[in-house]
């Protein structure tokens, strides 16, 4: 259908596709629904780690046994978005195909490398998170195109995360935010991975900041300059807040972040 029909808008969730169209940001000549095709509803525990259909909705990801276990970083990043009525409705290729620069599935796949499947009628392509956004609220996805699937290689069992996030209210977009995943050998960091959320037009990793935590211990002057380097990205300037408080907020998250990833190794008790 989306081959046969020009200026044709998938409809997953609904629940950005459909404000936009009450608010007559985008006016389609034909809505495709997507919801009654099983096949792009599931969860796929891989080898390497999990694949999601692009209708998996926000809910289903967060709740999911093998998320949970394999992936708890996505788990808990989806309890920060919006209400529970969106996050039961609306789904992972909702939310990366609209690709708002603060949405946390973005900032959560970027942390775990993933691999987005995109399928036309006649071809399928895999594109690199880190190729995915384009610009402001643009995706890698050309004309005729969907995506069907998103797949995230686990870290090791035994892995550390932590995520933080600043929005006005509960349930708001972030104006910044972090997700991080440490690996630990004994006292040492062995891995990092720092994505950002909030501060530009897709999810942004922090590569100074996670070779700097490789192979070292942490300690909190540790923790404070890996967190520093986001003061590095320039920040989105909007009618929410500046790019310099962004750029600050985005350091504060980072440390937050790599903080609860520290504590929670140490079997500390988390701050709410
Ligand atoms: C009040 C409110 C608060 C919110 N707060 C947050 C928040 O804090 N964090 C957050 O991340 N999100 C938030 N959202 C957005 C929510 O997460 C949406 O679910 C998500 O952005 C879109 O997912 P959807 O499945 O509803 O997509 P839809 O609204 O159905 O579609 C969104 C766009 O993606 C396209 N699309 C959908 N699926 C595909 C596909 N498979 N392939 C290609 N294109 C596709 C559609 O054509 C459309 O352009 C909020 C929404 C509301 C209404």
């Amino acid at each position: 259908m989306l081959a046969e029909f020009e200026d044709a808008k998938i409809l997953a969730g609904g629940q950005s596709l459909m404000p936009m169209m009450n608010f007559r940001y985008v006016m389609p000549e034909h809505v495709i629904d997507i919801n009654r095709i099983p096949e792009i509803a599931q969860i796929e525990e891989t080898g390497e780690g999990i694949k999601f259909g692009a209708m998996v909705r926000h809910n289903q990801a967060k709740n999911s046994k093998g998320v949970v276990a394999r992936c708890p970083l996505i788990s808990h990043g989806l309890e920060f978005v919006a209400h529970i009525q969106i996050r039961n409705r609306g789904t992972i290729g909702g939310s990366v195909a609209h690709l708002d620069p603060s949405a946390e599935w973005p900032g959560l796949l970027a942390a775990h490398d993933a691999v987005m499947h995109v399928q036309s009628k006649g071809a399928n392509r895999d594109v690199p998170i880190a190729e995915w956004s384009l610009g402001y609220m643009t995706p890698n996805i050309e004309e005729g195109e969907m995506l069907t699937g998103v797949s995230v290689t686990a870290w090791p069992a035994g892995h550390s995360y932590g995520f933080a996030e600043l929005a006005r209210r509960k349930g708001d977009f972030a104006l910044a935010g972090a997700a991080v995943l440490l690996n630990f050998a004994g006292d040492k960091i062995d891995r990092a991975a720092i994505a950002l959320i909030g501060v530009d037009t897709g999810p942004v990793r922090l590569p100074d900041a996670e070779s700097l935590l490789k192979d070292e211990c942490w300690s909190d002057a540790l923790l404070e300059e890996a967190a520093n380097k986001a003061s590095v990205v320039s920040g989105l300037d909007d009618v929410h807040a500046t790019a310099a408080y962004r750029q600050k907020i985005a350091v504060v998250m980072v440390r937050r972040a790599l903080e609860q990833a520290v504590a929670r190794y140490n079997g500390e008790a988390m701050a709410a």
